[in-house]
């Protein structure tokens, strides 16, 4: 397998996102149990338990970002240039509807790999990525078929967190007793609202998106550039691979199996892909 040179799991750029993005969670966690909040007075009247659940939470959604982003997005893996197929035994193995697909598939530009449907090459990663939804600077990882639900998984812990952090850090809050003084001495618990307050508003604006994208069976990618894709602007359907919202929901967050794309796709359109 190629690891691009800024790839998701290897440069020192990631690891410095992956530093920053961990300082600052056990940063501002450390910052709400060590003020005078909520988690604070518990603490001092011998009542740990919402203390150590927040902070289990805390480790939960660092544990799921560090999974997220150094797990296999989907990268598609090199067909040997024989051409026949692009999958390789194992991905076979494991994918739902996985007959031999009836469609003729592009070849990578930059890799030369075989691209299955949906699939699209990262110029951050050098890798081509199975149904690609886009990458994540945060993340520092593409965001594909193997890993978007965990991914979704993530925004939901990681919003949980912050709407939990945004209580404990109002609560620490009085600003009846609004001073110059008093500023000094709540300048950080301040700021660590205000940062809680903008990531809580981008997560719940990204995990409403995905499970929006996710229930129409449809990627980021796709959303924002049908008009360049080739199988999407020449197709007659709104979107070919919507099963329904159940089916669709069930399947990204259950079936924990890779979809061979091109079973679901028109057979009369095939042909303009
Ligand atoms: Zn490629
Ligand atoms: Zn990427």
């Amino acid at each position: 397998m190629r690891v691009g040179p800024s790839g998701g799991r290897g440069g020192g750029s990631g690891w410095a996102v992956r530093a920053a993005q961990t300082g600052l969670s056990c940063g501002v966690t450390a910052g709400l149990l060590l003020h005078d909040t909520d988690l604070q007075r518990q603490l001092e009247q011998g009542q740990p338990l919402q203390p150590l659940l927040f902070t289990l939470l805390v480790l939960s959604s660092i544990v799921l970002y560090f999974v997220v982003s150094l797990m296999n997005p989907g990268y598609v893996e090199d067909d040997g240039g024989d051409g026949k197929d692009s999958m390789t035994g194992e991905e076979k193995a494991k994918t739902l509807f996985s007959e031999a697909p009836n469609i003729r598939l592009r070849r990578c530009g930059y890799c030369m790999v075989k691209q299955p449907l949906r699939a699209k090459h990262c110029q951050a990663c050098q890798q081509c990525v199975r149904r690609y939804d886009h990458h994540c600077p945060w993340i520092e990882n593409c965001i594909g078929e193997r890993n978007h639900p965990l991914f979704v998984l993530y925004l939901a812990v990681q919003l949980a967190v912050l709407l939990w952090a945004l209580q404990v850090a109002w609560s620490g809050l009085n600003f009846r007793s609004f001073s110059w003084l008093w500023l000094q001495c709540h300048l950080l618990l301040l700021l660590s609202f205000l940062l809680l307050l903008v990531c809580t508003v981008i997560a719940t604006l990204l995990l409403g998106s995905h499970l929006y994208l996710v229930s129409c069976n449809t990627t980021t990618w796709e959303f924002m550039s049908r008009h360049r894709i080739s199988y999407l602007k020449h197709c007659k359907a709104e979107n070919p691979f919507d099963q329904g919202v159940l089916l669709n929901l069930w399947r990204f967050f259950c079936a924990c199996r890779l979809m061979a794309w091109e079973k679901l796709y028109p057979p009369e359109e095939s042909e303009l892909v």
